[in-house]
C-alpha cells in the first residue's frame, strides 16, 4: 500500500518514496536533557514514535535516529549550580527521559546520538563550510567564533518560506554587530573560562551552536540525504531551515526529501510552556494517571492539528482505553464455537483494509481508531452467543496491526484496567476512597458471605464499599469486577 505523507517542503501530501525501500532513513530532533520533560515535549516524542511504528507495521525497515542535546547553556548552568560536571547532569536526565519514553509506550530509536559524542563530525562539517565559503570566523572572547553566512546559501527559506530580505528588516539586529547579516547563526563559539565543558578545535577551545549537531548526526548515522525528518512546528524556523543550509552547503546534495512537523499541544488554550508556569512533567502525569492515558490523549487528534487539552481529556481517554482493553481480554479469552454469517467476516476484512488506508493517509490515527471502534462494537454484538474461529482470527489480525502501528493497545490488559481504575479514583478526587487492598479484602469477604447466605454481613460490606466510592459489577457467571464511581 502506498503511504502518503504531508511534506512541509512542498506543503502537499505526496507518495512516500524512500531512497532505499529496504531501510528508511528517519531523523527526529530530540530533547535537551537539563530537567524532566514536560507534557508539551511528549507530543513530539510520541508522534515520532508513531511514524516509526506505522512504517514498521507497513513492513519497512526503519533506521530511526533521535538525538539528545547534552551540550547546552542550560545544562552548563544547572550543572554549575549543582556543583557537578555537565556530563553527569545531562546523563542523569537522559536516563529519566528514557524512563518517560518507556512509560509512554515508545519503541527505542535505532540510534540515540549525543552531541558530546559527535564532536569530530561537527568540527569536520564546520571546517567544510568555512572551506566552501558558507561560514566565516570572527574574533570573540579571546578565541574565534564561527558563523554561518546565510545570504551565501541561495535556497535559504525553502522550508519555512521565510524571505531573507524581510528578515533583514523584520528582526532585531544583533547589538554586538559582529554578524555580517542578522540571520547568520553560530556554528562554533569560544568557551568561557568557567564553563566546565569544552572541546579543542581549529578555532580554539569551544563548543558548537545548537543547529549544527543535527546536520552532523544525520550525516554520521544516516548519510548525506535522508528520507524523513521530524520535529515540532516550532522547529521549522530557524532550526530546520538552518539544518538544510548547513547540510546542503557542506554535502552538496539535497538533505531531506520529506519534512514532517507536529502541531502544538495547547493546555487550556494557552501554549504549554515552562515560562507560563503551568509545569506538568511527563513523570508527574504518568505517576498520577498513566503513560497509556497520556499516549492516548496525544494521539487522539491528527498530528498536524492543534491538540486542545480540555477538562474531560483524561476521562474521555480512560473510557476509550477501557473499551479497547475489555475487548482485548474478551478476544483472547475462550469462545463458544458457532457458525456466523459470512458477511460478518467480510466486513472485518474490509475494516482491516480501511484501517490500513487511514494510517497510510498521512498517519491518520483518529481515522483508524474510528474504524477500529466500529470493529469492537460489532465484535461485542456477535461474540455474546459464541463465535467462528475465522472471525476471531480476522479481528486478531487487526489488533496485531494496530498494536504495532499505534501503540494504543497494550500487553497485559488487566494491568491497564487496574491503572485506569486508579486514575479514575484520582480524577474523582474521592478523599475517603479506600486502598485497593481493603477493597479486594472486602470483596472476597462479600463473596463468602453471599455463598453462605449471610445477608446481614453482605449488606454491611456493600455499605462500606459505597462509602469507599466503589461500584461492584456482578457477572452472570458469578465473577465480579469493580471500579471507582
Ligand atoms: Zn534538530
Amino acid at each position: 500500500m502506498e503511504i502518503l505523507v504531508f511534506n512541509n517542503l512542498t506543503r502537499s501530501k505526496e507518495v512516500f518514496k524512500p531512497i532505499n525501500p529496504k531501510e528508511i532513513r528517519f531523523y527526529s530532533c530530540g530533547p535537551t536533557t537539563y530537567n524532566f520533560l514536560h507534557v508539551g515535549n511528549a507530543r513530539a516524542a510520541v508522534v515520532a514514535d508513531l511514524f516509526h511504528r506505522t512504517l514498521k507495521a507497513f513492513d519497512y525497515n526503519v533506521k530511526f535516529v533521535r538525538n539528545f542535546t547534552d551540550v547546552d547553556d542550560k545544562i552548563l548552568e544547572t550543572a554549575r549550580t549543582r556543583g557537578i560536571h555537565p556530563r553527569e547532569h545531562a546523563q542523569e536526565f537522559i536516563k529519566e527521559c528514557l524512563i518517560d519514553y518507556d512509560h509512554l509506550g515508545m519503541l527505542p530509536a535505532s540510534v540515540m546520538p549525543l552531541v558530546s559524542e559527535t564532536m569530530p563530525e561537527i568540527i569536520a562539517m564546520i571546517a567544510e563550510l568555512i572551506k566552501k565559503g558558507y561560514a566565516y570566523k570572527v574574533p570573540k572572547d579571546g578565541g574565534e567564533e564561527v558563523l554561518y553566512n546565510v545570504p551565501k546559501f541561495t535556497d535559504y527559506g525553502k522550508l519555512s518560506k521565510v524571505q531573507l530580505d524581510s528578515l533583514q528588516h523584520g528582526i532585531r539586529v544583533e547589538t554586538d554587530g559582529h554578524k555580517k547579516h542578522p540571520s547568520d547563526f553560530v556554528l562554533w563559539k569560544p568557551a568561557k573560562p568557567d564553563e566546565g565543558w569544552s572541546w579543542e578545535s581549529p578555532w580554539g577551545q569551544g563548543r558548537p551552536g545548537w543547529h549544527i549537531e543535527c546536520s552532523a548526526m544525520a550525516k554520521k548515522h544516516l548519510g548525506d540525504t535522508i528520507d524523513l525528518h521530524h520535529g515540532g512546528v516550532d522547529l521549522i524556523f530557524p532550526h530546520h531551515e538552518n539544518e538544510i543550509a548547513q547540510s546542503e552547503a557542506a554535502n552538496g546534495c539535497p538533505f531531506c526529501h520529506n519534512w514532517v512537523h507536529n502541531e502544538f499541544l495547547n493546555f487550556g488554550s494557552e501554549k504549554m510552556s515552562k515560562s507560563l508556569g503551568n509545569v506538568v512533567t511527563i513523570r508527574k502525569f504518568t505517576e498520577t494517571y498513566s503513560g497509556a492515558i497520556l499516549r492516548h490523549i496525544l494521539l487522539s487528534v491528527h498530528y498536524r492539528s492543534k491538540l486542545e487539552w480540555t477538562e474531560d481529556s483524561i476521562s474521555k481517554a480512560i473510557s476509550e482505553i477501557e473499551r479497547i482493553h475489555e475487548f482485548a481480554i474478551s478476544l483472547y479469552g475462550t469462545h463458544k464455537s458457532r457458525d456466523i454469517h459470512a458477511g460478518e467476516i467480510e466486513k472485518v476484512k474490509k475494516a482491516f483494509i480501511d484501517i490500513k488506508k487511514e494510517l497510510a493517509n498521512d498517519f491518520n490515527v483518529p481515522g483508524a481508531m474510528g474504524v477500529f471502534f466500529g470493529v469492537i462494537k460489532d465484535y461485542n454484538r456477535i461474540v455474546k452467543d459464541g463465535c467462528a474461529d475465522e472471525y476471531i482470527y480476522a479481528v486478531m489480525d487487526i489488533v496485531n496491526f494496530m498494536k504495532l502501528a499505534t501503540g494504543l493497545i497494550h500487553d497485559y490488559p488487566e494491568e491497564v484496567l487496574r491503572q485506569l481504575n486508579l486514575a479514575r479514583k484520582h480524577l474523582s478526587g474521592t478523599s475517603n476512597a479506600g486502598g485497593e487492598a481493603e477493597i479486594e479484602g472486602l470483596l472476597i469477604e462479600r463473596k463468602e458471605a453471599r455463598a453462605t447466605k449471610n445477608w446481614g454481613r453482605s449488606d454491611e460490606i456493600r455499605n462500606r464499599l459505597t462509602e469507599l466510592g466503589v461500584v461492584v459489577k456482578d457477572n452472570p457467571d458469578g465473577s465480579y469486577s469493580w471500579s471507582y464511581k
